[in-house]
């Protein structure tokens, strides 16, 4: 992955990890594979110095007992953590209505005479296409 890409998805991949040590104990190869199920390939070099920052920042603890004996370093939301993911989550619900959804337009006001643009309907028209 180019390092520019790295830069910005490393981001998001901390507030997927926040999300599921909300639920659960995590640990490193679990976390590698869950991010590889959604199609993010991390390496153990890319991920242990974020969990380690993570924790730095408060936002994860380390347990003190691993579920088994591969999972050495495990670990859980704490409640800086649980605050942060809050407010994390605000950030994605608007961030994906401003990047997803047709019409959500914050910056500008609506036009007058129906300028406004609104969800295609599939199905309709034979698929005819106009643009
Ligand atoms: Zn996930």
């Amino acid at each position: 992955m180019l390092p520019a890409d790295r830069e910005i998805r490393l981001g998001i991949w901390k507030v997927h990890i926040l999300h599921h040590a909300a639920t659960r104990p995590v640990w490193g190869k679990w976390l590698i594979e869950e991010l590889a199920e959604h199609g993010h390939r991390l390496s153990p070099g890319t991920l242990y110095p974020a969990l380690a920052r993570m924790e730095k920042n408060g936002w994860l603890r380390r347990l003190g007992s691993a579920p088994h004996a591969r999972a050495r370093q495990t670990f859980r939301i704490t409640p800086e953590g649980r605050r942060l993911l809050e407010g994390l989550r605000r950030d994605v619900a608007e961030l994906y209505r401003e990047l997803m959804l047709p019409g959500h337009e914050t910056e500008e006001p609506p036009k007058r005479g129906g300028g406004r643009v609104t969800p295609a309907r599939s199905g309709r028209n034979g698929g005819r296409r106009t643009s």
